[in-house]
C-alpha cells in the first residue's frame, strides 16, 4: 500500500514538472519546429523517468507481498499443524471463546462423548447436552468460569473412570483475557495405582500386626510367669513360632512381589518333566495332610512323562501353592485330587479338592494382591492373600494360564495349563 502511494506521488510529481517544462518551453521558443521537438524531448524525458520510478516501486512491493504471502504460508502451516496435533493428541482439548464460542473440541473429547450417541458436528448449541452427559464441569460457561478464576486441575470420576481436567485462561498480550482452553487427561490408571499402593500398604500393615501382636500377648503372658502348665507353656510357644513363620511367609512373599514388579519375572527355563514335579509336589504336603485326615489321590501315571519348557523352580512354587490352598481350605476329612492331562498344545494340571469352595463373590476377585476370601478371613485360616496373585504371574509368565472354578461349600477346581514344548524327536534333523 505504501508503495503505491508513493508511486502516484511519483506520478503527480513527474506529471506537474513536465507541465511546467512545457510551459517554460512554449514561452521561451518561437520558432514552431524547435518547440515542438523540444516539447518532444520533454515529454519522452519525463515518460522514461516515470517508467523508471514506477518500476522501481512495482518491483519493491511485489518482492513486499512476495514477502507477506510466505508469512502467511508459514503461519497458516504453523497453525494447521498445531491444530492437528491438538485434533489427534491423546488428552481431550476444549477452547472455548471469551464470546462463549467453541473454538475448538478435539476427537479424544469426541470419543469421551461417543457413549452419549453422538453424531455428525459437534457445534455450540450440541457441545453443553453432551458436555452435562460427562460432567457438568465440561460445559462452556464452567470452563470459562474456572479459567477465569485460575482454578487448579480437578479430577472427576465418571462411571469408574478417572480424568483430570484443567484450565487455562487464554490471554493475548494486552492483558484482557479471550477464551479458555479445558483439559482433559485420563487418569484411570495412576489413580487406581496410587490406591491398590495405598491398600498395600495397609494390608501389609494388618497382615503383620495381626501375627505381631499374637507374638508379643503369649510372649508377654509367658514371661509374667503365670502360665505353669508345661503343656500351655508348649502351646503358647508353638503359637509363637507359627506367627513368627506366617511373617516371614509374608515377607517372603512379599519380597517375591517386589522383585517380580521391580525386575518382571525372570525365568530360568530348561526342559523339564512336568508329571515328576507334580508327584514331588503332592508327596511334599503328605505329612500336611494327614494331619488333617485328608485323603490326597495323585492320578499320575508313575510312567507317565511330558517335557515342558519351564522354570521347575517357579512351577513347583505355583503347585505347592496351589495344594497347599486345597489342605488349607478343606475340612478334616476331605478329599483332594491331583491329576494331568495331556492335550495337543497344552498340559493341564488339575487340583480339585471337596472343601469351603468358593463364593461366586469371591471367585472374581482371588487374583487380586492380598485379596482373602471371606471363609478365609471369618475361618481365621492363615494366608496373605497373594498366593494365587504369584502364581497367576509366574503360570502367565510361561504363556499358560491358571483358573479357579468352585461350588460354594461342595469344592474347587483349580486348573493349570501350560504350552508343551514344541521339540519332539531328535533335534537339528530339520
Ligand atoms: P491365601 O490363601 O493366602 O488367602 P491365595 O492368594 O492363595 O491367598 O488365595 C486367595 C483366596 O482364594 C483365599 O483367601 C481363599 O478365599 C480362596 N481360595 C484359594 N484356593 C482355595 C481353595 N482351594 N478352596 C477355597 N478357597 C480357596
Amino acid at each position: 500500500m505504501v508503495g503505491i502511494r508513493k508511486a502516484r506521488l511519483a506520478s503527480f510529481v513527474l506529471l506537474l514538472t513536465c507541465f511546467a517544462s512545457l510551459l517554460v518551453l512554449f514561452v521561451l521558443i518561437e520558432d514552431r519546429e524547435r518547440l515542438y521537438i523540444a516539447a518532444a524531448v520533454v515529454i519522452a524525458v519525463h515518460v522514461a523517468c516515470w517508467w523508471f520510478v514506477y518500476r522501481r516501486i512495482l518491483l519493491s512491493e511485489a518482492a513486499f507481498f512476495e514477502a507477506v504471502e510466505e508469512d502467511m504460508y508459514a503461519v497458516h502451516f504453523r497453525f494447521r499443524t498445531f491444530e492437528t496435533a491438538v485434533r489427534h493428541i491423546k488428552d481431550g482439548v476444549v477452547i472455548v471463546s471469551e464470546e462463549d464460542d467453541l473454538v475448538l473440541v478435539n476427537e479424544t473429547v469426541k470419543g469421551l462423548f461417543a457413549a452419549y450417541k453422538l453424531d455428525g458436528e459437534l457445534d455450540a448449541s450440541r457441545y453443553d447436552e453432551f458436555a452435562a452427559g460427562f460432567s457438568e464441569k465440561l460445559e462452556r460457561k464452567n470452563i470459562l468460569e474456572s479459567a477465569n478464576k485460575n482454578l487448579p486441575p480437578e479430577t472427576i470420576n465418571v462411571d469408574g473412570q478417572y480424568f483430570k481436567i484443567g484450565y487455562v485462561a487464554l490471554v493475548p498480550e494486552k492483558g484482557k483475557w479471550r477464551g479458555a482452553v479445558a483439559v482433559i487427561s485420563d487418569v484411570t490408571e495412576s489413580t487406581k495405582a496410587d490406591r491398590m499402593q495405598s491398600d498395600f500398604i495397609a494390608n501389609v500393615s494388618h497382615e503383620l500386626r495381626t501375627p505381631l501382636t499374637n507374638v508379643k500377648s503369649h510372649a508377654e503372658t509367658l514371661m509374667t510367669g503365670s502360665v505353669e502348665d508345661e503343656g500351655m507353656v508348649l502351646d503358647f510357644l508353638e503359637i509363637i513360632v507359627s506367627e513368627a513363620d506366617r511373617m516371614n511367609g509374608l515377607i517372603r512373599e512379599l519380597m517375591d512381589l517386589a522383585s517380580m514388579d521391580y525386575t518382571g519375572l525372570v525365568l530360568n527355563t530348561s526342559e523339564s518333566d512336568l508329571p515328576s514335579l507334580a508327584r514331588m509336589s503332592t508327596r511334599k504336603v503328605g505329612g500336611v495332610a494327614q494331619k488333617k485326615a485328608i485323603t490326597v489321590n495323585c492320578w499320575i501315571d508313575d510312567s507317565m512323562s511330558l517335557s515342558v519348557e519351564m522354570d521347575r523352580g517357579r512351577i513347583e512354587q505355583v503347585l505347592d501353592n496351589v495344594l497347599n490352598n486345597a489342605i488349607k481350605y478343606t475340612e478334616e476329612g476331605g478329599r483332594i485330587d491331583v491329576d494331568i492331562i495331556s492335550g495337543q498344545n497344552c498340559v493341564q494340571i488339575v487340583i480339585t479338592d471337596n472343601g469351603t469352595g468358593i463364593s461366586e463373590e469371591d471367585l472374581a476377585r482371588v487374583f487380586e494382591r492380598f485379596y482373602r476370601g471371606d471363609k478365609a478371613l471369618t475361618g481365621g485360616i492363615g494366608g496373605t492373600g497373594l498366593g494365587l496373585a504369584i502364581s497367576k504371574q509366574i503360570v502367565e509368565a510361561h504363556g499358560g494360564t491358571i483358573s479357579l472354578e468352585s461350588k460354594d461349600r461342595r469344592g474347587t477346581k483349580v486348573t493349570v495349563s501350560l504350552p508343551v514344548s514344541k521339540v519332539r524327536g531328535i533335534p537339528g534333523i530339520l
